[in-house]
């Protein structure tokens, strides 16, 4: 199914749990909810549908949305992606409440999985994870009892005392919630709660060795905190029964928090997990994380994509209880209409060929005046050097243009965008039969763009003057994947990956470009929006492209 095609429902059916919270008094009105990352991997557009999710819940109902770190595996975890989240939670618009770290209740958990020991409620396990998972049974079949199942509530509490103080190896021992191996949910098969890993942890350093699962420490530090809504994606629905298993068995230290799950964010030609984004860096197929082609916020960041529509993006296709995909082309217009209001316009040529205007009097410089943003009256205007040796694109000359073809060509006049018309005389060519540069002579009637006796041109072209041209480099990215769905059914991601992701040309810019902030987006006129590079403002990143796919994808959905 695709919801591309169904509006925004004002009210989705998470508001309205809170609201029928609210109206039963239930956290009274209270709405707490939180955003909960393992720092394994920097984030990516899935994230930012949970980030905007989350604390738009908290905006929304005077409430607030910590960023808590779910750091439980030490092994994959990382201080650099700790930073590196903050970051990006900020730069998409969203101050945490507070920031803080499963890893800060291991001793609380710890003191909770003893209060479980004595209740007979869990016990330790000599099995290997092979065998537990052996004897777990599948959905038709019943789990079978562990041999250790039985041990005495002191055994027990002494063996996983010994779990804590280093008695025994990585693997030796576990210890399991003692549910039901017969419970028709697979998750409540007496489920692991802790395990024996000598890693060391960046919070921690080497304080613990034991370190919980995710479904013992992610209800407990919900509760901590004191949330009242926790939302999750739709995988984690079976393990609800034991997040409720987990808290209904534990001294709360305020209501008991609610998971409620929803659709994961899915778009065409992109992937979003985090283990095959690592994939990409480590073989080298990307230049790094915040490589623009990668869907990661940081990649979206350098790419020029702004905040403010992205977070229009996930306020438009709202959240659902069904997976879906959602076309790319629907966060690209999101990305164009707001750049489209913002950026200034200014002339870039991306492959450049050289114009003599053969009747320019020598020597004379000429400054022409161009809107800065037509969507802004505030934006003003700029002046443009003008003179006798300009860059047009190769792409807007033809020596042999095929038909309907309206843009310079041999006696052709066509005009300068805030400039004059020029007529093409003669080419001059290389050895092998390339034009080099094309001779043209220029009406000075026409400065401004228009003709005294009314005459008209089918073509504006845009164009650099030579002499003041500043040199820069620009990247112009195609899908990094060319399948609309990489990695469905059978296929590899790698194996779709697009050879031609990235095209990079030398280009020419007009003056004032020479100024533009890092980071900032302009629109290069007829060709789309740009973003300077946030480390080097002489590189560009190709944003977006003008054309709005998305309206043409809608045509032919039309048209059936
Ligand atoms: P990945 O598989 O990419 O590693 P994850 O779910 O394991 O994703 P976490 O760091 O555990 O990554 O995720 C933090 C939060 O972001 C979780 O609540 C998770 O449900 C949510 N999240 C992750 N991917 C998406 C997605 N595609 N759409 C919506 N929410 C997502
Ligand atoms: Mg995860």
């Amino acid at each position: 199914m695709s919801e591309d095609s169904t509006e925004h429902t004002p009210i989705d059916f998470i508001r309205e749990k809170i609201n029928s919270d609210n109206e039963s008094g239930k956290y009274g009105n209270r709405v707490q909810t939180r955003f909960p990352p393992e720092p394994n991997g920097y984030l990516h557009i899935g994230h930012a549908k949970s980030i905007c999710l989350n604390f738009g819940l908290a905006d929304d109902y005077d409430g607030v949305c910590n960023l808590r770190f779910d750091d439980t595996n030490p092994e994959t975890e990382d201080q650099d992606f700790v930073d590196g989240i903050i970051e990006d939670v900020r730069w998409l618009g969203y101050e945490p409440n507070e920031v803080v770290y499963a890893s800060d209740y291991f001793e609380q958990l710890y003191q909770w999985a003893e209060s479980l020991i004595e209740r007979g409620l869990a016990y330790v396990d000599d099995q290997d994870a092979e065998t537990i998972s052996e004897q777990r049974g599948g959905f038709t079949t019943p789990g079978q009892n562990s041999p250790f199942r039985d041990r005495t509530a002191d055994e027990n509490m002494a063996l996983f005392r010994g779990m804590r103080a280093g008695d025994f190896a990585d693997g030796e021992k576990v210890l399991r919630a003692k549910i039901d191996m017969n419970h028709e949910n697979m998750q409540m098969r007496d489920p692991v709660l802790y395990r024996i890993r000598r890693e060391h942890h960046v919070r921690t350093g080497t304080d613990w060795i034991i370190f919980p699962t995710y479904d013992w420490a992610h209800g407990q530090s919900d509760a901590i905190e004191k949330v009242t809504h926790s939302i999750c994606t739709l995988e984690f629905d079976t393990h609800r029964a034991l997040y409720d298993w987990c808290l209904e068995n534990l001294e709360l230290p305020a209501e008991k928090p609610e998971q409620t799950e929803f659709a994961r964010l899915n778009l065409t030609h992109t992937i979003t997990s985090k283990r095959k984004l690592k994939a990409l860096v480590e073989d080298g197929s990307v230049d790094g994380w915040d490589d623009p082609r990668m869907p990661t916020i940081r990649g979206m960041r350098r790419r020029g994509y702004p905040a403010a529509s992205i977070r229009a993006f996930m306020d438009h296709i709202g959240v659902s209880k069904a997976n879906s995909t959602h076309d790319i082309e629907l966060l690209e217009s999101f990305i164009r209409t707001e750049l489209n209001k913002i950026s200034l316009r200014r002339m870039a040529v991306l492959r450049p060929l050289k114009v003599v205007i053969t009747n320019w009097p020598e020597g004379q410089s000429d400054m022409r005046e161009a809107i800065n943003n037509p969507e802004d009256d505030t934006a003003g205007t700029r002046e443009v050097p003008f003179s006798g040796e300009l860059w047009i694109e190769q792409d807007d000359f033809a020596l042999d243009p095929p038909p309907k073809y309206y843009r310079l060509t041999i006696g052709r006049e066509v005009r300068l965008r805030a400039g004059y018309f020029i007529t093409a005389n003669d080419v001059v060519t290389d050895d092998d039969g390339n034009v080099v540069e094309v001779h043209c002579t220029y009406d000075p009637e026409t400065a401004g763009g228009q003709a005294p006796d009314g005459r008209k041109v089918k073509a504006t072209i845009h164009w650099v003057s030579a002499a003041t041209a500043v040199d820069a480099t620009v990247h112009l990215y195609d899908r990094l994947f060319t399948d609309s769905h990489p990695g469905s059914g059978d296929t590899e991601p790698l194996s779709s990956l697009n050879p031609d992701s990235r095209e990079t040309v030398q280009a020419k810019l007009e003056p004032a470009l020479a100024d533009i902030e890092p980071g900032q987006v302009v629109q290069f006129e007829r060709l789309g929006y740009f973003a300077a590079d946030i480390d080097d403002a002489s590189v560009f990143h190709r944003t977006v492209g003008l054309r709005d796919e998305w309206a043409n994808i809608q045509k032919r959905k039309q048209n059936g």
